[in-house]
């Protein structure tokens, strides 16, 4: 999600910092299986009292996964890793008349555990906008989701009191329903179940989806499992509003009829093109595909059934679609919509030694080319084309940029992206990137962005920021995000970014500031204190290890640890668990004898090498560090030395400003 509609608090003057020439290149060299590199703890005073502990505290949960071989202490899955799915086959109709949808599935899921499920889990997400449901944020009221049939094998079951211990049946709490299953589901084994529903739209105001009369965003609209892990089990946190979600992979064969003249953007491809599609259009888009130039693929005079899309049998199209491992499936439909489309280069996303393309289109409305939406294929195509060559490549056949309600501001989906304005060519680029970046995290990298929300946004925004410092030429939007996390840092809103995405105060920046960029400028750390080579291997690594699984915290933490090499409970403590701050000065600079000590004074919390660059008379730049573990044993001042017979004249603490410091108060010294 893009976090603007929770910034609009903070002043302009933060947003138009000063842009800087950026000094970091991109990372070279393509992922390498990382070394379960023996990885040592600090030596820890034994009456350390600062930090308590500087390991990062493991649950209890995480330990038991490690003990049945699911998880590792290396950051790689367990031997006995498994993860469950399921395939949807979904007939759905968009009635835009009266602004409803209607839809009936079959849900196959396979219980890969090895234990047997007795009940399963399963969101109707619509039913946030159910009156009564409970949510932390305003939304505008439905009737929810309205379930019509719900059968399991082919036998209808009911709605009935589960407290009830001995029946099958379903029991629906706002957005979760539970079902008990006639007879448990055995390892191994699959179980049907058909489901047909209906909801009405919500209207613009809903967030991550919605109509405005013109566009239909139609999201978080079918039945979905919830996801049952090696680590937790079932995970059944409801939808709230503020927190995303936790999906579990599966297959999609979803069969969308609108009215003819409709255009759709969606999960997946589109696989009967010739069916809702004119020969026109299919030729324009054989183009795109070919050419490597932008195309009109439905310009202003094409919007109308017999140009852009066939006829239809009674007015209706039935568009198809089919995507394999994904974790959800969305899509949009307008009769307004004009749609550009490119090819991206992605280099070898299928691993067979040769270049590939994935196709790039977006959709919009004539009135939006005032907000740059003319210019919305460039810039997908050049976010898709960033984010392949500084990640990996990009690992879907095609991305779609949908121009959709307001109250979408920028949410993802797979390979589907909706975007609310108004914005100018900056905003709908840092949008646009923003949203795609999320076809990695979290969308192939599959985190549970509820708990851990930091896991999807923050690597987001840290990858939107790299493409935005490409696209503009030097923009340092990694500025931009140390100065909004440092705004409130160690301040009575702040909450570590271990935190529950529902459980932070509402109505203010604490959700943003953590998931978003404060975790963008914890990569920026990382990135400082292990080197650019090292920090790009660790990090692409997990995203090798994890994609399309189901990482934890500590997966992220392990793997960065084994391939890097080093010990890093003391950043991760610091800087994910807590709200320490960081807080170095120069405490004094004194020579004797060709040898000048440079005393650093901490008065933060957070532990963190101080490093320096020392200017002597003959115009020479000396680099020196305070070590991290000088402040392990509570020790408050350290000391670098300098030795050169021109004497110091100048100190600064953190020239490139890599680090988080919360005041720069004292980071220069002068003779
Ligand atoms: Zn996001």
């Amino acid at each position: 999600m893009n976090a603007n509609r929770y910034l609009r608090a903070v002043p302009a003057l933060m947003l138009l910092l000063p842009m800087l020439s950026g000094c970091a290149a991109r990372g070279a060299g393509a992922p390498q299986p990382g070394t379960a590199a023996a990885v040592s703890a600090p030596q820890l005073h034994p009456a350390l009292e600062r930090f308590g502990a500087l390991r990062v505290p493991e649950t209890r949960a995480f330990a038991a996964a490690v003990e049945r071989g699911t998880r590792t202490r290396d950051g790689t899955p367990g031997r006995a890793y498994w993860q469950q799915w399921a395939r949807y086959r979904i007939s759905a109709e968009l009635l835009p008349q009266s602004n409803r949808l209607e839809a009936q599935g079959q849900i196959t899921y396979i219980n890969r555990s090895p234990g047997a499920l007795p009940e399963l889990f399963i969101h109707l997400h619509q039913n946030l906008y159910a009156r009564g449901a409970p949510r932390n944020e305003p939304v505008p009221v439905t009737e929810g989701m309205k379930l019509r049939r719900v059968s399991v094998g082919g036998r209808a079951v009911e709605a009935v009191d589960l407290s009830d211990t001995g029946r099958s049946g379903y029991e629906i709490e706002a957005t979760t329903m539970r079902l008990r299953l006639p007879t448990p589901l055995a390892p191994g084994d699959s179980v049907l179940l058909e489901l047909s529903w209906a909801f009405a739209i919500p209207p613009d105001g809903a967030p991550r989806q919605g109509t405005d009369g013109e566009t239909h965003m139609i999201a978080y609209w079918y039945p979905q499992l919830a996801v049952y892990d090696d680590v937790t089990g079932w995970h059944t946190d409801p939808y709230l509003g503020n927190a995303e979600f936790y999906m579990g992979y599966g297959d999609y064969d979803v069969a969308l009829t609108v009215p003819a003249g409709y255009l759709v953007g969606a999960t997946g491809t589109l696989v009967n093109e010739s069916e809702v599609l004119t020969q026109q259009t299919r030729e324009r888009l054989a183009e795109a595909r070919q050419s490597g130039r932008i195309v009109t693929i439905v310009g202003d005079t094409d919007r109308r059934p017999g140009r852009s899309t066939q006829q239809g049998a009674a007015g209706k199209l039935t568009w198809r679609w089919r995507a394999d491992g994904v974790r959800d499936f969305a899509f949009a439909a307008s009769d307004h919509y004009l749609w550009d489309a490119a090819a991206a280069r992605v280099g070898d996303a299928d691993g067979d030694g040769r270049p590939d393309t994935a196709m790039v289109h977006a959709l919009y409305r004539p009135s939006r080319r005032q907000w740059a939406w003319d210019r919305a294929a460039e810039f997908g195509r050049h976010s898709i084309e960033f984010l392949s060559g500084f990640l990996w490549p990009y690992p879907y056949p095609q991305s779609t940029a949908i121009d959709g309600v307001r109250s979408c501001s920028g949410m993802e989906y797979p390979m589907i992206t909706c975007i609310g304005g108004p914005r100018d060519s900056v905003s709908l680029y840092s949008v646009t990137v923003h949203e795609l970046a999320h076809f990695w995290f979290p969308m192939r990298v599959g985190s549970d962005e509820k708990r851990h929300s930091w896991q999807d946004e923050g690597l987001t925004r840290f990858n939107q920021n790299q493409a935005m410092r490409d696209f503009f030429r030097g923009m340092d939007r990694s500025e931009v995000a140390r100065n909004n996390y440092l705004s409130i840092a160690g301040g009575d809103v702040e909450r570590p970014l271990m935190t529950h995405g529902d459980l932070y105060p509402m109505g203010t920046r604490a959700f943003v500031v953590a998931s978003y960029e404060k975790m963008a400028t914890n990569m920026e750390m990382l990135r400082a204190l292990l080197g650019e080579e090292t920090f790009m291997r660790a990090y692409r690594e997990y995203g090798r290890r994890w994609e399309n699984r189901h990482p934890t915290p500590f997966d992220f933490f392990n793997t960065i640890e084994s391939v890097a090499g080093r010990e890093l409970g003391w950043f991760w403590r610091a800087w994910w668990f807590e709200t320490w701050t960081l807080d170095h000065r120069i405490a004094s600079v004194t020579s004797r004898g060709g040898e000048t000590r440079i005393v650093i004074e901490d008065r933060g919390m957070a532990p963190m090498p101080a490093r320096l660059i020392a200017t002597t008379e003959d115009g020479v730049r000396h680099e020196a560090e305070v070590p991290v573990d000088s402040w392990f044993s509570g020790e408050r001042h350290g000391t670098a030395v300098i030795r050169s017979k021109s004497p110091v004249v100048r100190v600064e603490l953190d020239p490139q400003r890599r680090f988080a410091y919360v005041t720069r108060d004292g980071h220069v010294w002068t003779r």
